[in-house]
């Protein structure tokens, strides 16, 4: 847990908030206004200017920076109120003596860094565990809408807490998927994932239990529906079809599977997504399945036979 005190990121040791003994649990809040990704030496010059313009607003009157603590995109914690001072971010004074406040320095959708990364993840669960440990903080985790009219802490973040805010342990670029599962890896919508597993979205809902508005997030393990009459392997393509540096929509086929099945581990510093185009990558991590499977692995050259192609497709 990387912690930064009041003091080094430049507020006044103590907060001036009211004492707070306990609380039920952790409310998670985000900006809700554009914010741009940045410098991780510049997090704490934003937090400063959120704590700036908290003391400013003469609406709110407030003491200090109104939540608990905030959590950059590099999953650092900043303190603010911190432990047993009321917070002043849950809405009311009733909401603010039940639940600590703690802040993802995340835009509203569309306005920037809208995703959270894995690192803000694990930052939002060191403050959690953190205000448990130090603040008499309660196993509740809940958003700042849970009782109260707000959109905060917006979709992505709230079907995170919802699904009980675990770590982000599954779906690294060098884990494979145990058969029968995915793990998803990148925020995308339920209807897409289901495209790319080639099931139906409601069977897939359905088994995992994934109800309204279906949000998935990284680092969640889905079990795939079985297909009826098993998997349908598309005919091969031919050699031809995997050439480095030449166009083949086969090649997105491939690059779908390799996905899938989490050999992604070459790509050009940008993650690995499908294309048309077989690239040195794409051969790099077909060789990579190919040296997973034992009746390939004798020849594992990163050019797709018919053999490579059926299984990858199975
Ligand atoms: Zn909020
Ligand atoms: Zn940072």
């Amino acid at each position: 847990m990387e912690f930064v005190d009041r003091e080094t990121w430049g507020a006044p040791a103590a907060s001036a908030a009211g004492f707070l003994g306990s609380a039920r649990g952790v409310k998670i809040h985000y900006l809700g206004t554009g914010y741009e990704s940045r410098g991780h030496p510049r997090c704490a010059d934003y937090v400063r200017q959120v704590r700036a313009a908290h003391l400013a607003d003469v609406r709110e009157d407030y003491v200090d920076i109104a939540y608990t603590a905030c959590v950059c995109e590099h999953g650092a914690v900043y303190e603010g109120r911190g432990t047993h001072r009321r917070p002043g971010a849950n809405g009311d004074k009733e909401l603010n003596g039940r639940d600590y406040a703690v802040c993802a320095l995340l835009a509203k959708d569309g306005g920037g860094l809208d995703v959270p990364p894995a690192a803000m993840l694990h930052g939002l669960v060191d403050a959690i565990e953190w205000l448990r440990r130090d603040g008499d903080a309660g196993s509740w985790v809940g958003g700042h809408k849970d009782g109260y009219p707000t959109d905060c802490p917006g979709d992505r973040l709230y079907a995170w807490v919802h699904a009980g805010a675990q770590r982000p342990d599954g779906g690294r670029d060098d884990e494979v998927d145990p058969p029968g599962t995915y793990t998803v890896r990148v925020w995308d919508s339920l209807s897409v994932i289901a495209r790319r597993l080639n099931v139906d979205w409601r069977d897939l809902a359905n088994l995992n239990g994934i109800r309204p508005p279906y949000t998935i997030y990284p680092g969640q393990r889905l079990r795939i529906p079985e297909r009826p009459g098993g998997p349908v392997v598309p005919p091969y393509p031919g050699v031809g079809a995997f050439v480095i540096g030449r166009a083949h929509p086969a090649v997105a086929d491939l690059d779908t599977r390799l996905v899938l099945r989490g050999f992604t581990r070459h790509h050009d510093g940008d993650g690995y997504q499908p294309g048309r185009v077989f690239t040195e990558y794409t051969r790099r991590n077909v060789a990579d399945y190919q040296r997973s499977r034992p009746e390939l692995r004798g020849d594992p050259d990163g050019y797709p036979g018919p053999l490579t192609w059926r299984l990858i497709h199975s």
